[in-house]
């Protein structure tokens, strides 16, 4: 099971879906948001803090590692290890996608009476789409697929 939470930017003007693996980190571990428009509040530290396409995460890594001994999973703390290893990071690929994805299932919806199989396909083909073009732009999990 993981967990999964919506969290807004330092400026509140945007929000991101967070996914938690494992549940064993949690949301406080987040100590900051910082969305393309606000990442200038904050002075970078890479020691704490991931940049994906814009955005800023920042982690309370002390606290993380502390988590993650406790629950018995090798690895030092870094943002890149929460990050990648899905410990505390988006929920899909970008911080918007559980919104796209919802989205997709809106529109396509009416196929499913007329055509499952066709429906299904459409789906997948548009999230596809959709990753391929994450990976373009340069989202850090999307580099991965
Ligand atoms: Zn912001």
């Amino acid at each position: 099971m993981c967990r999964n939470e919506r969290r807004f930017c330092r400026c509140g003007r945007n929000s991101a879906s967070l996914q938690f693996r494992d549940n064993i980190l949690f949301p406080e571990i987040l100590l900051s948001l910082f969305c393309p428009q606000c990442q200038d509040m904050t002075i970078w530290d890479e020691t704490a803090m991931l940049r994906d396409c814009g955005w800023i995460l920042e982690y309370d890594i002390p606290g993380a590692q502390a988590l993650l001994n406790q629950r018995g999973v090798k690895g030092t703390a870094t943002p890149e290890f929460l990050f990648d290893e899905g410990y505390l990071t988006w929920q899909g690929l970008a911080p918007g996608d559980l919104e796209v994805n919802a989205e997709l299932h809106r529109q396509l919806a009416p196929l499913i009476e007329q055509d499952l199989a066709r429906y299904l396909q459409a789906l997948k083909s548009e999230w596809v789409k959709h990753a391929a073009e994450l990976k373009a732009t340069g989202w850090r999990k999307a580099q991965a697929t």
